[in-house]
């Protein structure tokens, strides 16, 4: 049904980063500006389409010529000569070809073909290294938003959208942009950058949704409504699949589902090991929609709730206040129970927004102003979150922990505002719980390297080894050119997650990775040999990791554990921990 005879199967591979499979029709969303509705229009309607087109040129041209005039009249002629510029791009004869040619080919209705060819061309552009010419694209797209608007709209066909439901290919995504997608109508999406652990990826696995990143192909090239199986497990875009394409692709989909079947039988079982070590294995969530798929998973409560998204929303000029928070607090920790919700207080920068709109974009925002130091530093945004948190322990179990900290000092001061707000409420005679439960995460090598210190003041850690590996490698976690040096086995890194679990045993305080390595079954036998005492993951993957540590002996992961740690190689660690993974549980990675 879908894709012409003379359309051939193609693969565009990419980096997968979220697993499952979406077969739908492609929907192509470039920088700029936003795409028009696409639709396909039938023959008899094509000349129509030439001729919409024309006139919206027309309109948008009539447009520019009368505003030039006008700002001839008032001022000097150099404002207007912007709007001849603008002029100029809409009788570039090239351009327009292409247009008229991208109608015949595409059968597509005209605003959009002309938004793809001008995409195209903007995006070649943006690539040339020459920053006059880079600049220039900003007066294009002007244009090109000025022409989408003249097209006449009471001449378009009724149906915008054949099939709603699609496949979202865009340049790239931010996690907002992920957190506040219709799960509905985006069955999968793949993007031209982006990485393994960008939050943009994080969310997709959180929610389900197969993605892939760092296409090898830009996205620009590739059509809008072309019919696609986005395979999430291999990182392969498969583009007019063939038949037999697809019925291999509806197999494993049924075997992928039996598979998962099995895994949620286990959904009550503890997660222990074979020799009797219990560990908790809880969930990473960031949006209250998730809270139904970490019950579900069994997960014994929630590991990490990323309280960014709650906090801050595109487009919002104020945070929420103390009251709102208290209450999603409150329905986290309920959801939780009889488990505990470790609520992290805001952990803004980075690739996430921040906490206010900065005059200036930071030169490097990860080495920037972000977790624990925006809250120190802003008291009006920590304290109504951590009086929320005190509030909502008293109505379930709730623990407190402190982003991207780096010295003693930082979690010396984070708790004395604590101890303010907890005064705050004893005098007010707000119920709170006095004996909460307060963490530091573990994700920058400095705190690493003092967690004897650090131990002293805290109840536990969690290791945020997202960042934690990113700091110590020196190597951008959203960075898909440096991404092959992004690796949780470098031998520093493992120094620094024994070290942090060393120090936190001396002082009788527990450790837990939460970052993405803890999902990350290929790993779990290095991390229990470690010593590391929970590992909270998003909540699709609970499933696996509790068959994992199951399958698993702690005292033969210790023994292998302490040959890691006398490794000098990335690549030699990996695979002795790969090795016994596959030994206790190859079917995971059938
Ligand atoms: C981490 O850094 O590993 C972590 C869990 O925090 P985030 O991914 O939100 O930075
Ligand atoms: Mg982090």
């Amino acid at each position: 049904m879908h894709g012409s005879k003379e359309q051939q199967e193609r693969i565009i591979q990419g980096i997968p980063v979220s697993p499952g499979i979406a077969i739908a029709l492609l929907h192509v969303s470039a920088r700029g500006f936003a795409a028009p509705d696409v639709y396909e229009i039938e023959d008899s309607r094509l000349a129509m389409e030439h001729q919409r087109f024309d006139a919206a040129i027309a309109t948008a041209k009539q447009e520019l010529n009368e505003i030039q005039l006008k700002l001839e009249d008032m001022t000097s002629t150099e404002e207007a000569r912007i709007f001849e510029a603008h002029i100029m791009v809409l009788e570039d004869h090239v351009l327009l070809k292409r247009v008229h040619a991208a109608i015949d080919e595409r059968r597509q209705n005209a605003e959009y073909c002309f938004y793809a060819v001008m995409q195209n061309f903007l995006e070649g552009m943006r690539r040339i290294h020459d920053s006059y010419l880079r600049e220039r694209t900003s007066d294009i797209e002007d244009v090109c938003e000025r022409v989408l608007h003249s097209f006449d709209a009471s001449q378009r066909v009724v149906k915008p959208r054949p099939e709603d439901q699609h496949i979202l290919i865009s340049y790239d995504l931010n996690p907002s942009d992920t957190a506040t997608m219709d799960r509905s109508m985006v069955l999968g999406f793949a993007t031209e950058m982006g990485s393994i652990n960008s939050h943009t990826a994080i969310i997709a696995r959180s929610l389900g949704i197969p993605a892939i990143v760092a296409l090898e192909e830009s996205v620009i090239e590739i059509q809008t409504l072309t019919y696609a199986i986005l395979d999430g497990y291999t990182g392969k875009l498969i583009l007019h699949p063939t038949e037999k394409t697809l019925a291999s692709y509806r197999k494993m989909e049924e075997k992928k589902s039996r598979a998962r079947s099995a895994l949620d039988s286990l959904r009550d079982a503890v997660s222990e090991t074979r020799d009797g070590r219990a560990m908790i294995l809880s969930a990473n969530i960031g949006l209250l929609e998730e809270l139904p798929m970490m019950k579900k998973s069994g997960a014994a409560g929630v590991g990490l709730y990323r309280t960014e998204f709650l906090l801050l929303k595109d487009g919002q000029e104020t945070l929420p206040d103390e009251e709102f928070q208290y209450k999603a607090y409150s329905e986290i920790a309920q959801a939780a129970a009889p488990h505990q919700v470790i609520i992290r207080t805001l952990d803004s920068g980075g690739d996430k927004l921040p906490a206010e709109r900065l005059d200036e974009p930071e030169p490097n925002p990860f080495l920037g102003w972000r977790g624990i130091r925006v809250s120190l530093d802003r008291p009006e945004i920590f304290k109504p979150q951590l009086r929320a948190a005190l509030r909502a322990s008293a109505r379930g179990k709730v623990a407190i922990m402190f982003p991207l900290v780096s010295g003693l000092s930082e979690v010396m001061r984070a708790k004395d505002v604590l101890k303010q707000c907890m005064d705050e409420l004893s005098q007010a005679s707000i119920p709170f719980d006095e004996k909460i439960q307060v963490g530091a995460m573990i994700e920058v090598p400095s705190a690493a390297i003092i967690a004897d210190l650090l131990a002293k003041e805290v109840d536990f850690f969690s290791i945020g080894t997202n960042d934690l590996i990113q700091y110590t490698v020196a190597v951008d976690r959203v960075n898909p050119y440096v991404a092959n040096l992004y690796r949780p086995t470098h031998p520093a890194v493992v120094r620094l997650i024994h070290r942090t679990v060393s120090a936190g045993a001396q002082e009788g305080i527990w450790t837990g990775v939460c970052g993405e390595m803890a999902g990350d079954i290929q790993l779990t036998p290095l991390l229990i040999g470690l010593g590391v005492e929970e590992l909270s993951v998003g909540p699709q993957q609970v499933s696996r990791v509790r068959k994992a540590i199951r399958s698993l002996s702690y005292s033969e992961c210790s023994i292998m554990a302490d040959d890691a740690l006398k490794a000098s190689f990335t690549g030699d660690i990996h695979k002795m921990s790969f090795a016994m993974a596959k030994r206790y549980y190859g079917e995971l990675f059938e």
